[in-house]
Parts: C-alpha cells; sequence; structure tokens
C-alpha cells in the first residue's frame, strides 16, 4: 500500500537518534512487528530511492490528527547516517510523506509458552518494540540491548513500562556490563528454560547471536539490514546468502521480499563478518 501521510511529531532521543510519529491508514494498524517500510524522505528527486525503516509501533489515533481522516499513527526511530536520514531528522510536524508500506516478512511469535528473548543492537531495537508489545500478552518477555555507548541505548524505558526485563552492555561500560550483550545473554542462557531469540542490529552481532542460538540450541530469528532500491523483490540489491541444499550452491534471499526477518538457520553466516563474538 503507498499512502501520504503526515508528521505529528519528530524529536531527537539521543545524538543522532530520532523518533517520529506519523499519520497512517487505518490497515497499517494490521501490520506485523519486524515489517517495513520504505518512505520518501522529500518530494524531489534528491535522493531518488525511498529509504527502509522497520516500524517501531503503531496504533489508534486519539487526538486532533483524527479531522484530518487518519485514524491511525504509525513510528519509526531511526539514526542520521546519511543525507536521507538528515532530511527526515528537518522535518516538522505537519510536513508530507509518501510511504510504502507494510512490507516484507516480520517476526513470527510462535507457541507463546516459554520465554521469549530479544536481543537488540544499537538502532536494531527499532522493530523490537513492536514486536515486544505483541509478545507481552502471553509470554515473559526478556530484552538484552547493546551498543557501543550509553547514548546508543535507546527507549528502554518504553520496553520497561510493557513489562520487559531488561539487560544493557556497552561496548565502553557507560551503561550495564561492559562488553558485548551476547555474553550477557550467553551467560542468560545457560539456566533459561525454553527460550526462543528475535535480534535486530549490526551484522557482526546477528552473527555472533545466531552462534549463540545454535550453541544452547535455542530458535533464533534475525532482522537484517541491507542496501535494497525497490522494497519488494525486483531489484535483486539486497540478495544474501541463504543455506545451499547440500549442492554446494548458495541459495540467495532477497531481504525485502524474502525477509527482512528470517531463521538463522536458514542463512549462510559468512566467516570472519566484523569482530563481535
Ligand atoms: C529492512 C530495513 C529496516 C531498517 N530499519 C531501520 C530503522 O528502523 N531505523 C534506522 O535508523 N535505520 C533502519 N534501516 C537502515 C536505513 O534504511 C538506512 O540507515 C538509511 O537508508 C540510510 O539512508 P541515508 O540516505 O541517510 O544514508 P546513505 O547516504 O544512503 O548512507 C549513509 C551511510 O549509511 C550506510 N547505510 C545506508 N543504508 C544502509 C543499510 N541498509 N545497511 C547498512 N548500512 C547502510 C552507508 O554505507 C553509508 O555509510 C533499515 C534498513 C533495512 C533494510
Amino acid at each position: 500500500m503507498q499512502f501520504n501521510s503526515l508528521v505529528i511529531s519528530n524529536v531527537e532521543l539521543s545524538p543522532g537518534y530520532w523518533r517520529m510519529r506519523m499519520t497512517a491508514p487505518p490497515p497499517i494498524t494490521g501490520s506485523k512487528p519486524g515489517q517495513f517500510l520504505m518512505i520518501k524522505v522529500n518530494g524531489g528527486s534528491d535522493p531518488l530511492l525511498r529509504r527502509p525503516f522497520g516500524i517501531f509501533d503503531t496504533g489508534a489515533m486519539v487526538t486532533e490528527f483524527t479531522d484530518c481522516g487518519s485514524q491511525s499513527y504509525l513510528e519509526i526511530l531511526y539514526k542520521v547516517v546519511g543525507k536521507g536520514t538528515a532530511m527526515l531528522a528537518a522535518l516538522h510536524n505537519g510536513d508530507r510523506l509518501d510511504i510504502l508500506g507494510p512490507l516484507g516478512r516480520g517476526f513470527t511469535p510462535g507457541d507463546p509458552a516459554g520465554e521469549k528473548i530479544l536481543v537488540g543492537g544499537g538502532i536494531g531495537l527499532a522493530p523490537l518494540y513492536f514486536l515486544a508489545r505483541e509478545l507481552v500478552t502471553g509470554s515473559r518477555v526478556r530484552l538484552f540491548a547493546g551498543g557501543r555507548s550509553r547514548e546508543d541505548i535507546l527507549c528502554i524505558t518504553e520496553f520497561e513500562r510493557l513489562g520487559v526485563e531488561s539487560y544493557v552492555a556497552t561496548d565502553d561500560g557507560t551503561l550495564g556490563d561492559r562488553g558485548f550483550v551476547t555474553q550477557v545473554l550467553e551467560r542468560h542462557l545457560a539456566t533459561a528454560h525454553n527460550a526462543t531469540l528475535f535480534a535486530c542490529g549490526p551484522m557482526p552481532m546477528l552473527k555472533a547471536t545466531a552462534e549463540v542460538a545454535r550453541r544452547h540450541n535455542v530458535p533464533c530469528q534475525v532482522s537484517l539490514e541491507a542496501y535494497m532500491a525497490c522494497g519488494m523483490g525486483a531489484c535483486l540489491g539486497c540478495v544474501v546468502k541463504g543455506k545451499d541444499h547440500g549442492d554446494n550452491h548458495p541459495d540467495y534471499r532477497c531481504v525485502c521480499k524474502d525477509g527482512p526477518v528470517f531463521d538463522h538457520c536458514e542463512l549462510l553466516w559468512e566467516k570472519g563478518e566484523g569482530g563481535h563474538s
């Protein structure tokens, strides 16, 4: 679905990290955690391509924007890394956006029994909040959040308000444990019962999480980020290697259409991808 949207609020939460709320048509409330939006960040042709963002939250609107015909809202959490995201950060209340979505395959919550463990690295926390909101209705949910420094750990209070128990690790030790969040996760998994992992973050962190899941034999879904132009499987710009079928030929998957969420067993994790362990 393609729709026009109005910015309701756009707030800097931490240096370089922003949270934007915008209007959305009611069907958006039927979107699944882990799905994403392709947003045209301005009305002109620069940048030409839409930018992908996970859905941080969505719901029914209760206030003033209902009179412009939108009864729903959606939110994204984003980090300014280049031209498109800098343009988003410059938008104000009432500015217009052209959005395509929801797109892709989201997370599968699975059996409510057992513990649900969210693992987020930096801006990777964005799609996990929407997921947490759904999971807390039937399951015990824990969040393991990692980042370089305390400024990279976002919205923990929002997760905790949902009833999620949180554990934090930063590379420099400015918040939570010093070190990688996957090390904290691994200690927890030693005593966890019937756990399922849901992870989003930088590739080295996802790779380390998949490795921890393999060692502890727990199911794990990972949400990948990749460069993508169309978001619908046409441009093949976002392919990743999947497991082969025993014939030594990798089976390529589109992050946009086959993902962005994959079972970790579906993917071929390359050796030497970053130093995270
Ligand atoms: C399915 C999906 C969901 C995403 N969800 C979010 C989200 O919720 N919040 C958020 O902040 N970002 C998210 N991203 C990443 C976001 O799309 C990019 O950061 C954004 O497109 C950058 O646009 P730009 O014009 O500001 O940067 P550009 O000028 O295009 O690039 C600036 C820098 O960012 C790097 N970069 C750009 N795009 C990507 C990418 N897809 N993966 C890795 N590095 C990239 C480039 O290498 C370059 O160094 C998501 C990406 C995908 C594929």
